[in-house]
């Protein structure tokens, strides 16, 4: 499968990872939008929410603690962060492997488009 985060997973591609277990990989977006700007991704391929099976919910669910302990280690818990996803063209998917966007670091703009 020709995916980029995919790669990313299996060592073929670089990035700079910040935290990894069984299900997840946490590594830097290439091109930031924010002084914090990492990407939560689990590591079984998913194209988008779209493909999110009910059985996959559980493993999901964990995106919310690694959100947590992320924005502890990067020290902007208590400042404020966002997390995104983008589905499909219209929000600006670009790729297509489920990921999370943790973004903060600054005050982040008012509109979420
Ligand atoms: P999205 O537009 O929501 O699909 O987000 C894709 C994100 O992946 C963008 O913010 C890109 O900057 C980021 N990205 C693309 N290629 C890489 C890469 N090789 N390493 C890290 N992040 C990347
Ligand atoms: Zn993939």
């Amino acid at each position: 499968m020709n995916c980029l985060f995919c790669k990313i997973i299996d060592r073929e591609i670089p990035a700079t990872i910040h935290y990894e277990d069984e299900n997840f990989l946490v590594f830097d977006d290439i091109a930031p939008k924010a002084p914090v700007h990492k990407l939560i991704i689990p590591k079984k391929h998913i194209h988008n929410i779209n493909e999110l099976a009910e059985e996959d919910l559980p493993l999901i669910a964990k995106v919310f603690t690694i959100a947590q302990n992320v924005a502890k280690q990067f020290g902007i818990d208590q400042s404020g962060y966002r997390l995104l996803n983008n589905c499909n063209a219209d929000a600006g998917q670009t790729v297509f492997h489920l990921h999370f966007h943790l973004l903060g670091g600054q005050k982040l703009s008012d509109t979420l488009g």
